[in-house]
C-alpha cells in the first residue's frame, strides 16, 4: 500500500506560486471571519502565515462573532471591488442566521480563490473557467501528482456538500470518470463504495470508511479532518484496517490539508494575474 502524501507537493506548488506572486503587483488575499470558532480562527492564522511565507499579502477583516449578515455581505461586496484585492474568501462557521452561500454570492468570480460563490460553481459544472474550492482542487492536485489514471475509471465520492463532494464531482467528470456521488442517505454505502477504482471520502464521519468500503488496490483520498479527544485530527477512512485493502490512501493529517492551502495561495497569485 502506497501512502499519498501531500507534504512534497504542496511545497512544489508553494514554490511555483511564490515565483507568480512575485512576478508582478503583490497579490492580496482577504480573509473574513465572523466567528469566535477556535478551529475557524486557527485556520485564518494559518492561511495569513502561509500567504506571507509566499509573498502574498493577507488582510484578517475580523466582524466580530456577532456580525449582522448585512454587514458581512457589504465587507465581501466592499472588497470584492477594491482593485488591491485579488482574492476574497469567507470563512465559517458564520453567525447564527448567516447563511455562506448565500452571502458568498457577493464575492466576485474573479476574485473567489475558494470557489465560494454559487456562480463558480455552475461555471464548474457547465465546464467554463472558474476556481473550484480549493480541497477540490486539492483532491484532483494529488490525484494527477501521482499520476492516478481517472479516464473511464469507477470513482465514487462519498459527501455531497458545495465546497467538496459536488465540485470534486464535476472535475472528476471533466477528467472522463464515472462518477457516483454518495451521501447520508446512500442505501448499503459499502456495496457502492467497495465497486470504486477511485475513492474519495469527504463527510465529517470519523473511520466511516473500514475495509469493507473499498475494493481491493482501490486508491482512496481521505478529505475528512475529524478532532480527537487528545487535540489531532483524524479522517473519515480507517487508515490503519483500511492499508490492508486499498492500493493507495492519502494520510490524515498530512494528506489532502496541506495541498489545499498551497492551492488557496496559487489561485490568488492568478487572481491577481487575470488579465
Ligand atoms: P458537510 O457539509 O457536513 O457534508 C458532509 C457530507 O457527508 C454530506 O453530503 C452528508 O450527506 C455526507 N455524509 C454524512 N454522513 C454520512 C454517512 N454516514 N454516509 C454517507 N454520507 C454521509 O461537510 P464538508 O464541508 O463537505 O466537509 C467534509 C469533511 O471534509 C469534514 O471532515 C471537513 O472538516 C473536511 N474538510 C477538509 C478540508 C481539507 O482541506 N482537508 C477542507 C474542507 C473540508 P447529506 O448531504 O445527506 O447530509
Amino acid at each position: 500500500m502506497k501512502t499519498l502524501t501531500g507534504k512534497d507537493l504542496a511545497a512544489a506548488i508553494r514554490a511555483q506560486t511564490a515565483a507568480e506572486a512575485t512576478a508582478g503587483p503583490q497579490p492580496r488575499l482577504a480573509v473574513v471571519v465572523a466567528t469566535a470558532d477556535d478551529a475557524g480562527l486557527w485556520y485564518v492564522r494559518s492561511i495569513a502565515k502561509a500567504a506571507a511565507g509566499v509573498g502574498i499579502a493577507c488582510d484578517l477583516v475580523d466582524l466580530g462573532p456577532d456580525a449582522r449578515p448585512e454587514r458581512i455581505g457589504e465587507t465581501l461586496t466592499r472588497l470584492s471591488a477594491d482593485p488591491n484585492v485579488h482574492g476574497v474568501i469567507l470563512q465559517t462557521p458564520l453567525p447564527a442566521g448567516a447563511s455562506a452561500q448565500e452571502l458568498a454570492g457577493s464575492i466576485d468570480p474573479r476574485k473567489d480563490v475558494d470557489g465560494a460563490n454559487p456562480l463558480s460553481l455552475g461555471r464548474l459544472a457547465a465546464g467554463l473557467p472558474a476556481f473550484p474550492p480549493a480541497t477540490a482542487a486539492a483532491v484532483m492536485a494529488l490525484l494527477d501528482h501521482y499520476e492516478v489514471d481517472l479516464l473511464g475509471r469507477r470513482a465514487v465520492v462519498v459527501g455531497r456538500s458545495t465546497v467538496v463532494g459536488k465540485p470534486l464531482a464535476h472535475l472528476l467528470l471533466d477528467r472522463h470518470a464515472t462518477v457516483t456521488v454518495c451521501h447520508s442517505r446512500t442505501r448499503d454505502l459499502a456495496a457502492v463504495t467497495s465497486t470504486a477504482e477511485v475513492l474519495v471520502a469527504a463527510t465529517g464521519r470519523a473511520g466511516l470508511i473500514g475495509p469493507a468500503h473499498v475494493a481491493p488496490g482501490a486508491v482512496v483520498i481521505d478529505v475528512g479532518t475529524n478532532p480527537t479527544p487528545d487535540g489531532g485530527l483524524t479522517g473519515d477512512v480507517d487508515f490503519d484496517a483500511v492499508a490492508g485493502v486499498a492500493g493507495a490512501l492519502t494520510p490524515v493529517p498530512g494528506g489532502v490539508g496541506p495541498v489545499t492551502t498551497a492551492l488557496l495561495l496559487r489561485h490568488t497569485a492568478r487572481a491577481a494575474n487575470l488579465p
